[in-house]
């Protein structure tokens, strides 16, 4: 009898050590194994630098922070980015992606939707049970991680909606604030699952800029690393249409030739590419050939420049800035943005806290200041106080 009780009270303890395991420790190892910072020496930053770059209005089109169980509010030694590193590196405005489907094995070149990794970690890191089987539920539950997260800031995290949010946040800013304010995007738009209301749905809680495919096609049409490479759909011209008339943003970050070019002949709107690089500069799977970035920007669009090998293959800030500078050559000041990708299971060699290296590699390969101040972030705001919704 008082063994079995031992036994018993023995059984408990374990499950809870195991659960605490679960929710305390594996998140992080997981995180930490795949979001890397790439060891490398300190950066020194000449003091000159330091004070232009603390005074440049910095704006980032992609990260995927809110996938993982990690308190944005917190500085943390895990993955790219977090609030106090945001305001380190004088981040005014951050992208906050949501990736709600991903298959195994993923790569550039070929993939299909029959498997998900996403799945397994909403189970391991005790994501809502609602989420475990809706992709949907997963892009209504990261955003509001984000909006939680920006109402226990105090004030110092705030979400944009609306061109009256962005200017309001833009002259507070000019004023000295630092506010960091976070724009909702999703990649890809399969979580619709195939119908339209939900993006209205989605539009009401928050998002502001969609995706169109990821990894593998979907009901909107061909991915860049799908199998079909085709086109936009009937039902993928129908979300450009609602988009538009919403006020969502077009991502095209991911999407098939085929779908970018459909996506610019019918959008009214400019679209941007959120993170990626430029084929000319870096031949591979993940980039758009320079006709269509082209295209990207005759449009009006931006393209954000990303900081992983895959869309610049020389990932050191200076072959970061070789990409910007490709990309300027090639689409005109007036299109190029940042993309870091931080926290999608990328590797970089710095950190969003980092972010002044860029500046100072940029000054060092001889940009002008007003370029930096563009590339920096003053394109995103342009765009954001054109684009937005009223
Ligand atoms: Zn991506």
């Amino acid at each position: 009898m008082k063994i079995a009780k031992y036994l018993a009270l023995a059984l408990v303890l374990l499950l809870v050590v195991a659960l605490a395991v679960v929710h305390w420790i594996v998140p992080g190892l997981l995180e930490g194994s795949v979001n890397l910072v790439k060891s490398h020496d300190p950066y020194t930053i000449r003091p000159e630098v330091q004070a232009f770059h603390d005074e440049l209005f910095i704006a980032d089109l992609h990260s995927d922070s809110l996938l993982w169980k990690r308190d944005l509010l917190k500085k943390s030694s895990i993955g790219h980015m977090d609030l106090p590193r945001l305001k380190k590196g004088n981040v005014a405005l951050q992208v906050f992606s949501a990736t709600t489907k991903s298959p195994s094995g993923q790569n550039y070149d070929q993939n299909t939707a029959d498997s998900d990794n996403i799945t397994l970690l909403a189970v391991v890191q005790l994501w809502p049970m609602r989420t475990w089987g809706s992709i949907l539920e997963r892009a209504r539950y990261q955003l509001s991680k984000l909006k939680d997260f920006a109402q226990a800031s105090n004030g110092d995290l705030i979400v944009i909606k609306s061109k009256e949010d962005m200017r309001t946040f833009v002259s507070r800013r000019s004023a000295g604030e630092k506010v960091v304010a976070g724009v909702y995007l999703i990649e890809g738009a399969h979580p619709l699952q195939g119908d339209l209301d939900n993006l209205n749905l989605l539009f009401d809680e928050g998002l502001r800029i969609s995706g169109l495919t990821h990894f593998f096609d979907n009901r909107l049409g061909g991915s860049l690393h799908g199998v079909s490479g085709e086109g936009l759909t009937a039902f993928g011209r129908e979300v450009i249409k609602r988009a538009n008339e919403l006020g969502i943003i077009i991502d095209v970050a991911h999407a098939s030739p085929q779908m970018v070019s459909d996506v610019l002949d019918i959008s009214d709107t400019p679209v941007i590419l959120s993170h990626g690089g430029v084929r000319g500069m870096c031949d591979q799977g993940r980039n758009l050939d320079d006709a269509l970035m082209k295209r990207i920007a005759a449009e009006r669009g931006i393209v954000g420049i990303g900081y992983w090998d895959g869309a610049v293959c020389d990932f050191t800030p200076l072959g970061v800035v070789k990409s910007i500078r490709y990309a300027i050559d090639l689409l005109g000041v007036d299109h190029v943005a940042l993309g870091s990708d931080y926290d999608g299971t990328t590797e970089v060699l710095f950190d969003t806290a980092e972010l002044a290296i860029l500046t100072q590699t940029m000054l060092d390969e001889g940009f002008s200041e007003s370029e930096i101040r563009q590339v920096m972030g003053l394109n995103v705001m342009q765009f954001l106080l054109r684009n937005l919704p009223d």
